[in-house]
């Protein structure tokens, strides 16, 4: 066999070792074996050079009264962080995980202008405090993600952020040769189907995930990889047109779906119909539990459109899982059961249909998963979150 293939078999190996790890959260050398279907030699040697660059860590269980328990390997999760970052309007907000994804640290810097280059430096700053928290682990910051509210082409530059204005930024750039640090710059809702994969539907080959939150994103993920179209733009569902000669959009359209169907729609809208300025979720959860006529009917318009667009990404998609990322909705309990029974075409076909249960942190969590995938090089590690952890494992 050439070199050549030796090394990359070596490397899909260790990739395949490491997932299993990962996995597993603790398992045994055999047991490692048998689950990779690699042989015992491999394993041995493969387990060696990762206990070598303090990747993977040992663990000898205690004796128990039916003999010595075997030595368990398990991902040395304290020996580098990911900082995942979101950049909305107005907000940025961090978050740094452990190898294990596992939250650390977080928190949110608040945005008073556009202006690329004062944002820069705000960014620049944070990632170097958080670069220092980092210092005493051995492979300290392994990387950052940024989600970004707009555009990325496939090379990672900012097309456009239309909330933002800023076209054509080199911020991936910008940010490595300030930190010195891997900088990665992903779609926000390609980062939400990553988090959902990574953190939940660890199992799942075919997850497509819509978020309502400022506009409409879609994320597709099809066999742990994203599908991003030809420039990497793909997604860009809000701007789909559900009502012909409708509401001018942003984009110059007419009728896109996110003027009818986003969160800041049936804001908009509520607020309009009820002559009350900034309405808050938690004061229209309270309206929809009192049963509010005007909440409701507003709602029932929402889900409505919703639905609309929902039926044309399932035709298109026939997706395994749709996962739809609202906080209007994960306040309102019969919503999934009301979309449901709006899609009830007898060609439209997924297998599930749910509301995202990661919340906010998702365009973060994506991020540190993304990173995490990149330093471990594999094709994607299967994560646990859990906010009991958080703050508690920096060490
Ligand atoms: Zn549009």
């Amino acid at each position: 066999m050439p070199n050549g293939d030796a090394a990359y078999i070596k490397k899909l190996n260790r990739s395949l070792i490491i997932s299993k790890i990962v996995e597993a959260g603790m398992i045994s050398r055999a047991e490692l074996s048998k689950v990779t279907a690699l042989t015992k030699a491999t394993i041995s040697a493969q387990v060696a050079s990762l206990l070598e660059e303090d990747i993977i860590i040992e663990t000898q269980q205690d004796y128990s009264n039916v003999g010595r328990k075997p030595i368990m390997l398990s991902l040395n999760e304290t020996a580098g962080y990911a900082l995942g970052i979101d950049l909305d309007y107005g907000q940025i907000s961090f978050t740094l995980s452990n190898l294990l994804g596992r939250p650390v640290s977080s928190d949110k810097v608040k945005i008073h202008d556009t202006n690329y280059s004062n944002i820069l430096s705000v960014l620049v700053k944070k990632i170097n405090e958080y670069k220092d928290k980092c210092l005493m682990s051995r492979y300290g910051l392994i990387g950052i993600a940024i989600s970004i509210h707009g555009l990325v082409t496939t090379d990672e530059i900012i097309h456009y952020i239309p909330r933002l204005q800023w076209h054509e930024i080199a911020l991936k750039e910008d940010l490595e040769a300030a930190v010195k640090v891997n900088v990665y710059l992903e779609n926000n809702a390609n980062l939400l189907a990553f988090a959902e994969r990574a953190y939940t539907h660890h199992k799942s080959d075919n997850l497509v995930c819509i978020t309502l939150r400022s506009g409409i994103g879609l994320g597709i993920l099809i066999n742990n990889k994203l599908s991003k179209g030809h420039d990497g733009y793909a997604g860009e569902i809000g701007h789909m047109i559900v009502q012909p000669n409708g509401e001018l959009c942003a984009c110059g359209n007419k009728g896109c779906w996110e003027k009818y169907a986003s969160e800041s729609s049936f804001l908009k809208n509520l607020s309009q119909r009820k002559q009350v300025r900034n309405m808050s979720f938690k004061h229209i959860e309270e309206e929809l539990n009192r049963k509010d006529i005007e909440t409701h009917q507003e709602m029932e318009n929402f889900i409505h459109y919703l639905s609309i667009g929902l039926n044309n990404v399932i035709n298109i998609y026939n997706p395994e899982i749709l996962i739809i990322d609202s906080e209007l909705l994960s306040r309102y309990p019969d919503s999934i059961q009301k979309i449901k029974s709006s899609l009830s075409s007898s060609i439209s076909h997924y297998r599930e249909l749910l509301i995202s249960s990661t919340g906010k942190k998702a365009y973060e969590l994506g991020a540190c998963a993304l990173v995490i995938k990149h330093f471990l090089e594999i094709t994607m590690p299967n994560l646990v979150y859990s906010e009991s952890t958080e703050s508690s494992l920096l060490k």
